[in-house]
């Protein structure tokens, strides 16, 4: 089985429809999306049209779960707030609906998908630190967990702490991981190009993809549509 899996979306057509555009041409059993499909970004209803056209599982992130308004955004910061209730004026019933009925989480035999944490992901905490990520593996059940949330893309292992590279060997006989697949479209960790993985599980083997999208395109449109504009320059630079 070779998955694709992608996270945090937020709104931002012109990089999801890069990804789908990339997919095409590689040979990918499934896409999963593990949420966030919404909020900051200025095209939330087609993000969701295209999701439910691609993704036979999507989670709930918590930015869908606030545009439904079941989490509450006063956690959140100015702008994400700002954009949910600016989320919650345009998206359309039928999309609002299909968000609403998002589990937090899927199984798929030694593979759990998650949004933001293993345990209690209905809680959004975050898995950033080693320490963290420790906790959490020693709980999990099965060999494998993807996780979005922080847009921050990299590997915790069990025995090798947290790391990133381009692409790795998983070793599910003697370790256990948790994959934060990135963001694709509000990258954090200063490379502003839409980011995902590629599992295959016949090869154990985990790819992180980058890549390249008419950014100016979402830019533009944020300013367009009166979102804050710290929304649409954090793009650039991906931050
Ligand atoms: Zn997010």
């Amino acid at each position: 089985m070779i998955y694709a899996v992608i996270s945090d979306i937020h709104s931002n057509l012109a990089a999801l429809q890069q990804v789908l555009d990339y997919l095409k041409d590689r040979p990918i059993d499934e896409i999963i999306c593990l949420g966030d499909v919404v909020g900051y970004g200025p095209r939330p209803n087609e993000c969701v049209e295209l999701v439910r056209k691609h993704c036979r599982i999507c989670l709930m992130g918590n930015h869908d779960h606030a545009v439904i308004g079941k989490t509450d955004t006063y956690y959140f910061n100015q702008y994400a707030r700002e954009a949910v209730s600016w989320t919650q004026r345009k998206l359309t019933t039928y999309n609002k609906s299909y968000l609403e009925g998002l589990p937090f989480a899927h199984r798929e035999e030694d593979i759990l998908f998650v949004h933001s944490t293993p345990l209690h992901p209905e809680e959004w905490h975050y898995i950033l630190s080693e320490y963290e990520a420790k906790y959490y593996l020693k709980h999990l059940a099965e060999k494998i967990c993807f996780v979005g949330h922080s847009h921050i893309p990299g590997v915790f292992s069990l025995k090798k702490g947290g790391f990133f590279q381009e692409e790795v060997d998983l070793d599910l006989e003697h370790d256990k991981y948790i994959v934060n697949v990135g963001s694709v479209g509000q990258p954090r960790d200063n490379d502003p190009r839409a980011c995902f993985v590629i599992y295959d599980t016949s090869r154990q083997f985990l790819e992180f993809v980058r890549l390249e999208y008419p950014v100016e395109q979402t830019y533009d449109e944020i300013i367009a549509n009166k979102l804050p504009p710290f929304l649409a320059t954090r793009l650039l630079r991906g931050y």
